[in-house]
């Protein structure tokens, strides 16, 4: 039964396992500048899936009557697309349809451009930014990202989403064994230095190629334990039910750290996340063996009734969980790159 109890409750947008569906993840490309090892092998073809902006903007617009309450604006790397300030400007209309705040609309950027589009990003109604950022030091990188001379800019983009105020900003890393896993002091001491918010995210089988396995996982136990051994780590209580981060400062209050750990500690349960793909299919879940064609749909005509109706009933099927490291996992259809993260 929703548990809202009124009539907010009932209308909003729910899944099969009655989870409310408040956050949907867009990607508006599936362009990268950058070749990260864990995400892409780098060999892109030379089409490129992309709705023009006016159709994201009227899908978002129908998700939003729906009950989303936080859009985050994905890839490919989307500071690459022509026409996102257009898109922000146009999203931060919306209202949503069952709660008083205003709607939530995040970006998660490799932050390779960000140093020239922090500000506008800012002034066309961004409330806040994650980017992603595997290592603290160049070399490592450069090894990871496989495209020279990035880390300066990444670090001149932080400073400018500081400086535009759309701080505090969230700095995502991917661990992976034997590439980056060295790094896990040196972020916090970056945590605590830069006055940013380190969220070490565990390795998901979502790669083009097929690099992951068990062993590449830096799991969260570990994580926490040799954060331990740089200060005692405090942990913070969740800012929502379907945070997926685990919140830890330490025992001085300098610095925040997030664990996500999608692999060794799944929060299926709590799930409240739709997706986007670039090309305009619904996806349930990251780990979906199909995909939905909402764009179809629209181009035959639908209106934004029809839409809406037809979104109510794919949702009612989302998957329950993700069965990653259980015998018989099947790697999801598409890979990050199509996906959006
Ligand atoms: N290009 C942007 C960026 O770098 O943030 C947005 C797209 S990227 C796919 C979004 C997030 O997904 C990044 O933080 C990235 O590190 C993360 N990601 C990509 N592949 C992953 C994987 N296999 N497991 C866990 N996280 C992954």
């Amino acid at each position: 039964m929703p548990q809202d109890g009124d009539l907010a409750g009932e209308l909003r947008l729910r899944d099969g396992h009655m989870r409310a569906l408040t956050d949907l993840r867009l990607s508006v490309t599936d362009r990268c500048n950058y070749k990260c090892v864990y995400c892409r092998t780098g060999n892109d073809g030379a089409q490129f899936s992309e709705l023009p902006i006016e159709d994201y903007a009227r899908i978002l617009r129908v998700f939003v009557s729906l009950g989303i309450e936080k859009i985050r604006l994905t890839g490919g790397e989307p500071l690459l697309r022509n026409g996102l300030l257009d898109l922000v400007r146009e999203t931060a209309k919306l209202r949503p349809a069952f709660s008083s705040e205003p709607l939530d609309i995040a970006i998660t950027t490799n932050g390779h451009l960000l140093a020239g589009l922090a500000k506008p990003l800012k002034e066309a109604g961004l409330s806040r930014i994650t980017i992603s950022m595997d290592a603290v030091d160049p070399e490592t990188f450069t090894r990871i990202t496989r495209v020279p001379g990035g880390f300066q800019k990444v670090r001149d983009g932080i400073r400018a989403a500081q400086d535009a105020g759309l701080g505090p900003v969230k700095i995502n890393c991917v661990l992976l064994r034997g590439f980056n896993d060295t790094q896990i002091e040196a972020f916090a001491e970056f945590s605590r230095r830069e006055q940013v918010i380190v969220r070490f995210i565990e390795f998901m089988p979502l790669e083009e190629d097929r690099t992951w396995s068990p062993e590449t996982v830096v799991p969260m136990k570990e994580i926490v334990e040799r954060l331990n051994r740089v200060r005692p780590l405090v942990a913070l209580a969740p800012n929502h039910v379907s945070e997926t981060a685990r919140r830890f400062t330490f025992d001085d209050g300098l610095g925040e750290i997030g664990i996500i750990a999608p692999v060794s500690e799944p929060f299926c349960g709590h799930c409240s996340r739709v997706r986007l793909t670039s090309d305009g299919k619904l996806r349930t879940c990251l780990f979906s063996q199909s995909d939905h064609d909402l764009i179809g749909l629209m181009y035959r005509g639908a209106s934004d009734d029809e839409m809406s109706s037809w979104i109510r009933q794919i949702v009612q099927h989302k998957e329950a969980r993700h069965h990653i490291g259980e015998p018989g996992f099947l790697k999801p259809s598409r890979s990050m790159v199509h996906i959006g993260g």
